[in-house]
């Protein structure tokens, strides 16, 4: 079966992976000069089933509006009235009841899960280093009432079997020794044992490699620009180096797989939820992070990598802009300054973008299309990393006509249709 996949994002590349692993005849194509140069380049580090939720929740929106007025707010949104920012919005804020956090957060959660599960699996098979690390992530809390309100996520862990630990600030340094200098900030945390870190850059230049053992072909520097259907089925891919047939297309293209699949009238609700990072060499290993922090507060995670020290956070919807304006990356760099200023060297920090392809219900969009031969594996959002592995063995199972190891039936684009 020849197989054409479009992006060659941490997305694209794990489901070449899978999909060349089942025997397929598989070609991947991108705009780029190699692989994971958009969103996939410098994210948090985190795999996170145990943080793996909707952004849409019960009290978000009441949140929003009161982060619009704070400096180092995790959310900002442009003032300019675009049709597409206020439609998803709207189609979030319906996302926000309990009964619908619950369902998305589940199925969030499971994928998750089997991701990490795939990505202990990979190490043992291929032996894949990604300055991986399997130290869990500490959420910290600066307020009682941060402390409180954990107890409702305490519940959910609890009830769907999610290892973790709750702590005082003694207990935290046991797990971050770092932290010392600043433990009286902190009232208290909540250690999700099982999630795990990385490198999302390193990781898929080693699995590119893998790829390319497995006969899979990369077509770099090539810009997509049409998908052509006929009778109901895909034919063929327009592409800036001419155009390539294939049995099965897999789109990948996270926050520009909207505008190409609404050219052949399919409407996949995602938009680029833009975020920033910096990345900055440990200057003192006893001060540094030993896995990943999260402040509760700014919504900032500081995750070790190796010898370097990684944070991201904030998540503005201002369309597909790029820039990397020191008013927005002053949240991170503050974050890090606030938490571990002995730690890191802050003049040498490399600051990046990337633009989170999100749905509005959280949950990515995986599996087959009204269109005969299409598939879609895309709209990742905050957790691209974490679920890529589970999210390619699932598409590839799916491709292959094989049964999914988790219940993938209320993944597929089709959830929309109502
Ligand atoms: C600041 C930040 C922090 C994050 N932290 C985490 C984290 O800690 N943990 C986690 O799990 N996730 C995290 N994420 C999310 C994660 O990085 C993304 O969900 C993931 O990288 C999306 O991967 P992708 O392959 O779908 O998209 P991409 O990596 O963007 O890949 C899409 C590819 O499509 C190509 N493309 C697009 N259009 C065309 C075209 N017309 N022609 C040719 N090629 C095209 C692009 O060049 C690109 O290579 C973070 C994201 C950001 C921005």
């Amino acid at each position: 079966m020849k197989v054409c996949i479009l992006g060659a994002g941490v997305i694209g590349l794990t489901s070449a992976y899978y999909l060349a692993k089942k025997g397929m005849q598989v070609t991947v194509v991108d705009r780029q000069a190699d692989v994971a140069m958009e969103a996939s380049f410098a994210n948090a580090g985190q795999v996170s089933p145990g943080y793996s939720a909707p952004w849409a929740a019960p009290g978000v929106p009441l949140k929003a509006v009161k982060w619009l007025f704070e400096k180092y707010a995790p959310l900002k949104i442009s003032p300019e009235l675009e049709l597409k920012k206020v439609a998803w919005m709207s189609k979030m804020l319906r996302n926000c009841t309990a009964s619908k956090y619950n369902i998305n957060k589940s199925r969030m959660m499971a994928l998750a899960e089997y991701s990490r599960d795939c990505f202990i699996d990979l190490r043992k098979e291929i032996g894949i280093q990604y300055d991986d690390g399997q130290g869990g992530t500490l959420q910290l809390f600066r307020s009682d009432a941060q402390v409180e309100s954990s107890e409702k996520d305490i519940k959910v862990l609890k009830s769907l079997g999610v290892a973790h630990e709750v702590l005082s600030p003694t207990e935290i340094l046991k797990v971050e020794p770092g932290l010392a200098p600043v433990i009286d900030k902190f009232k208290g945390g909540l250690r999700l044992t099982g999630d795990e870190t990385g490198d999302c850059f390193m990781f898929c230049n080693a699995l590119k490699k893998q790829c390319e053992d497995l006969g899979v072909t990369f077509k770099f520097n090539t810009q997509i620009t049409k998908l052509v259907v006929e009778q109901g089925k895909i034919q063929t891919v327009a592409t800036s180096e001419g155009n390539i047939d294939c049995e099965q297309l897999l789109v990948c293209l996270g926050s520009y797989s909207k505008e190409m699949l609404k050219a052949i009238g399919l409407d996949v609700p995602i938009y680029p939820v833009k975020g920033y990072s910096l990345t900055v060499p440990i200057s003192d290993a006893q001060f540094a992070p030993t896995s990943t922090i999260m402040d509760e507060t700014y919504k900032v995670a500081v995750t070790r990598l190796g010898n370097r020290i990684r944070a991201a956070g904030t998540a503005e919807l201002a369309g597909y802009n790029l820039d990397l304006p020191k008013a927005r990356t002053d949240t991170i760099t503050h974050v890090v300054s606030d938490v571990f200023p002995q730690g890191a060297d802050l003049a040498e920090a490399e600051y990046w973008t990337g633009l989170r392809p999100m749905t509005p219900d959280g949950t990515p969009i995986i599996g087959e299309t009204p269109i005969k031969g299409l598939y879609l594996n895309t709209g990742h959002g905050t957790l691209g990393w974490t679920m890529s592995c589970g999210s390619a063995a699932v598409i590839a199972d799916i491709m292959a006509g094989e049964v999914t190891a988790i219940d993938s039936s209320s993944l597929a684009v089709k959830r929309y249709a109502n």
